[in-house]
């Protein structure tokens, strides 16, 4: 049986970074794998915006599905998200492709095709996964859940450093605004509406530092490895 781990939440919560981080920390424990299953929402939605298809249009995104073929695989421990034999994951983080993510991921045949892949994911290997669903539909038996939140101010600012940081344009009130309406969409969907799972853990990074939160998680772990 695999062991695993998920970690919910909204956007810019610092999921990515954390989940990485604990499984890196937990190496010793057991050999996870880090599937960021935004990623893949990403890589759907960017296949949208390519055939210029209407993130309104959910009859045009059902018809699209059957063309879209969405796998992983990891280069030097690192996901890499592959569209129709095409690498894209460095074309899916940008404003853009996040909101037609958000946007088109609200589809309840969107999210069948790649719900399927993620619990196939899961139970071949031991994951510690991210998203919105995945304590609550992906994985509802994950050994342990996370629902990671910080307040939408702290990560408006997180936001706007990591993209000063790489020399992008950005507006902080804007990426807040951004943040905020997203985390709506994503809280409100009729479909897997992002929301803590019953047995989850709440963890409020809004002040707490990355090893605090990284440890934290690390401890939940570790207990229910040994229990
Ligand atoms: O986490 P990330 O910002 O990369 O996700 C992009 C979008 O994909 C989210 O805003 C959310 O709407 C959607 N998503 C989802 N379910 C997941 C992961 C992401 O609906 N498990």
């Amino acid at each position: 049986m695999s062991f695993n781990v998920a970690i919910d939440g909204p956007a810019g919560a610092g999921k990515s970074t954390i989940a990485r981080a604990v499984a890196k920390s937990v190496a010793a424990l057991k050999n996870f794998i880090y599937v960021d299953t935004g990623a893949m929402y990403r890589a759907m939605a960017l296949y949208f915006l390519r055939k210029g298809i209407d993130k309104t249009d959910e009859s045009a995104i059902n018809a699209a599905l059957g063309q879209v073929e969405i796998t992983i695989r990891y280069e030097n421990g690192a996901q890499q998200v592959i569209l129709n034999g095409e690498n894209v994951s460095g074309l899916i983080r940008t404003e853009e492709v996040g909101n037609m993510a958000s946007a088109t991921s609200v589809y309840k045949k969107v999210r069948e095709k790649l719900v399927e892949l993620q619990k196939n994911l899961a139970k071949k290997a031991d994951v510690i996964m991210d998203g919105r669903d995945i304590g609550t539909c992906v994985l509802p038996d994950a050994d342990v859940k996370v629902y990671l939140t910080a307040s939408s101010a702290v990560r408006a600012k997180r936001r706007y450093n990591e993209l000063k940081e790489k020399g992008t344009a950005c507006d902080l009130d804007e990426i807040e605004k951004d943040i905020i309406d997203r985390d709506y969409r994503d809280m409100h969907r009729e479909n897997s509406p992002l929301k803590q799972a019953e047995d989850a853990v709440l963890l409020d990074s809004s002040d707490m530092t990355l090893k605090e939160v990284v440890d934290a998680i690390v401890a939940m772990i570790e207990k229910k490895q040994g229990a």
